[in-house]
């Protein structure tokens, strides 16, 4: 293989559930091994870079929190570009460790951005201030925008679904961050410091990591290891580079 450097999605290529991906795991350790640079990409906003690291290393992975970007990094250093700091925030301890690590100041009224992470604990109230704040006024930031999530116990509502409720009733568009937006991976670029022909996307998700790798102009590596099949990826216009069975292909 040619490149310098690798992203990785997380569920459904470096673990699936709580069940490690062995050859997602062997081919992460012998790139880190060649000194071949490696970042997981994930628009989960909710857990922080070093709880991603530890349940990585939990897995095998020779990992540690630079390896890790989150969406909530990507929002954070989107926001830390403006003069606007007051926050009305929907989220939890990943998002709001970063908003705060930038000297945001939460809100509940009177704010310039409205934020939208994953939030387990969300509310009827918390939504309706959400849309009044947006219409006071206030731009909308979201740091994904996943449809749904797949838990242990099903299908349950994405940061994208939340959003897109906040975005109705405002009638406001938000500003996305996480994949398939372009945002999250100059973010992994500027880190890896590489050029977009140095380095790769690996996913499972043609909707978040082939089509915004495409839309990057990145190659992209599908793996069949988690929410999607070959025929599925077939099926669309955007090919991605690779299209294998999983990680193994490229065992030497
Ligand atoms: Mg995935």
């Amino acid at each position: 293989m040619k490149y310098k450097g690798y992203f990785f999605d997380l569920d459904g290529v470096a673990y699936q559930g709580s069940q490690v991906i062995p050859t997602c795991r062997d081919f992460v350790n012998r790139l880190i091994d060649e000194d071949i640079k490696v970042c997981f990409l994930t628009n989960n906003s909710s857990r922080t870079p070093d709880t991603v690291a530890h349940h990585l290393q939990d897995l095998g992975y020779h990992v540690n929190e630079e390896n890790i970007i989150t969406s909530s990094q990507v929002t954070s250093n989107y926001i830390a570009k403006q003069s606007k700091r007051k926050i009305y925030l929907i989220g939890m301890s990943g998002i709001y460790q970063e908003l705060t690590k930038i000297g945001c100041e939460i809100v509940s009224e009177n704010a310039d951005l409205v934020v939208v992470g994953l939030d387990f604990h969300l509310t009827y109230d918390k939504l309706a201030k959400a849309a009044q704040e947006i219409i006071k006024g206030a731009e909308l930031i979201s740091t994904n925008s996943d449809l749904m999530l797949i838990t242990n116990n099903g299908i349950a509502p994405g940061n994208g679904s939340i959003t897109q409720l906040i975005e109705t009733i405002s009638k406001t568009k938000a500003i996305y961050m996480g994949k398939p937006e372009a945002k999250i991976f100059e973010f992994g670029l500027d880190k890896l410091n590489l050029t977009k022909d140095e380095v790769v996307m690996v996913g499972d998700n043609y909707y978040t990591d082939i089509l915004g790798a495409s839309q990057f102009n990145i190659d992209s590596i599908f793996v069949e290891t988690g929410v999607m099949t070959r025929e599925e990826i077939l099926q669309f216009p955007n090919q991605p580079t690779y299209l294998v069975k999983d990680l193994s292909y490229f065992n030497r």
